[in-house]
């Protein structure tokens, strides 16, 4: 079957995978919504980075820190052209996509925002696109109102345009859900909420790793995802913006970098994206992130999403086929994420023996507590692929969640 090939030839490149010996060590890591593995190329561009071009950026007149500012802003560029941004300076780095959605609600939101206004979210939101906006509501006053979802996990897009009033000032919505991989059809969300004259913010997180975005032919206001759910490193991620957005918003931190001028008296400021990048950057980040980047282009999403498509199909029809098991999140088009419940297992329990079966997985509320609440579970196991998974690792969690029923006398 053309995946396993596909991913096969991916496990390859991800030392995670080998033992001191360099043979496969058997790893069946599925936990890829909350952190992915990294590939031996960005561990050897940090680690050159580091080795042979590192320095602070920016304000060197030095080779080294020429080398190191233009390996940072050749990130940027690669960030931009991943996303089909307009320009690289529409790309800022943050600390991931936690961060960038505090950095909106603390600019672009409170510009917009004040008492009596409303902020537009959705059920099936993580809680970094939940607790920002409600830290936005106490200091502004302004209300945070929620897009339902059927039972299946599919967002209500009637309900999103009834709500979709003159009060609403933002809508902040997930590209794909992380606890059930859903893809919420955004261009028709973005197309309601423009409709309206509301502008969109997209929490990419878990769509960056499996579908191709292109910002421009969404035409969303915002788009932001973490280097770490896309074979990066951690602790760097990036936030597209609309430039006249951009321009328009107040500076988020302060501090060096972000500045034009300084004096006792007034501060101007830095034009974007420098402007919101106060003090130094994570920079080996940038380049771990854009080496990621680089790997994934290099496959390409054609690929990428037919091998989705496959082990959404496969994972389905083969976890469907065990007694007991019900799969929360069936509406389509999804990504490779199966959450799930075992009658009578508590998916903590769950999780932790299917880790002696050398199966990683996750088993929680997937910070998503209102959804968890709306789908009346505590909490459920979820699978998460990526693009070193196949249909092999699929059926050893099939035989380990076997295994799990019959230690649990089923
Ligand atoms: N949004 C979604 C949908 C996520 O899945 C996650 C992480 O799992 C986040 C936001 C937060 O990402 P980070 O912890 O990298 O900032």
């Amino acid at each position: 079957m053309k995946p396993v090939a596909v991913s096969s030839r991916m496990r390859g490149d991800f030392p995670i995978f080998r033992d001191p010996e360099g043979r496969d060590n058997g790893l069946v890591y599925l936990d890829n919504g909350a952190s992915a593995q990294k590939p031996q190329v960005v561990l050897d561009a940090v680690a050159d980075f580091y080795a042979t071009a590192y320095a602070n950026i920016h304000r060197g007149v030095y080779r080294l820190s020429e080398e190191a500012t233009r390996r940072y802003e050749g990130g940027r560029a690669t960030v931009a052209n991943f996303l089909n941004a307009g320009s690289a300076e529409q790309i800022v780095f943050t600390r991931g996509t936690t961060e960038a959605i505090n950095l909106l609600a603390a600019t672009f939101g409170q510009q917009r925002v004040g008492p009596g206004d409303e902020i537009l979210i959705t059920t099936l939101e993580h809680h970094s696109n939940i607790v920002p906006w409600q830290l936005l509501c106490e200091r502004t006053g302004a209300q945070l109102k929620i897009v339902p979802i059927g039972d299946n996990g599919s967002l209500d897009l009637t309900a999103m345009g009834e709500l979709l009033t003159e009060r609403v000032k933002l809508l902040s919505v997930a590209h794909v859900s992380n606890a059930l991989g859903t893809i919420n059809p955004l261009r028709e969300i973005i197309r309601l909420a423009h409709d309206c004259g509301v502008p969109v913010i997209v929490d990419g997180a878990q769509a960056i790793p499996h579908l191709a975005v292109d910002v421009q032919a969404l035409d969303c206001d915002f788009y932001v995802f973490s280097g770490h759910k896309i074979y990066g490193p951690t602790g760097i991620g990036a936030l597209y913006g609309k430039r006249e957005h951009l321009e328009a918003m107040p500076p988020y931190q302060g501090g060096g970098d972000m500045i034009e001028s300084v004096t006792f008296e007034k501060t101007t400021y830095a034009p974007v994206p420098t402007r919101f990048e106060a003090g130094t950057p994570n920079i080996a980040g940038v380049v771990g992130l854009a080496a990621a980047l680089d790997y994934v282009s290099g496959i390409g999403f054609e690929t990428i999403e037919q091998h989705g498509r496959e082990l959404v199909e496969y994972g389905t029809r083969v976890l469907g086929e065990i007694p007991d098991l019900r799969i929360i999140g069936t509406a389509e088009p999804k990504v490779p994420v199966f959450s799930f419940v075992i009658d009578g297992i508590h998916p903590h329990d769950a999780g932790t023996i299917l880790s002696e079966s050398n199966v990683a997985i996750r088993a929680g509320h997937h910070c998503a507590q209102p959804l968890m609440d709306r789908l009346g579970l505590p909490a459920t196991t979820r699978a998460s692929l990526g693009l070193y998974n196949t249909t092999a690792d699929l059926d050893a969690l099939v035989e380990a969640v076997q295994n799990l029923r019959k230690f649990f006398g089923k």
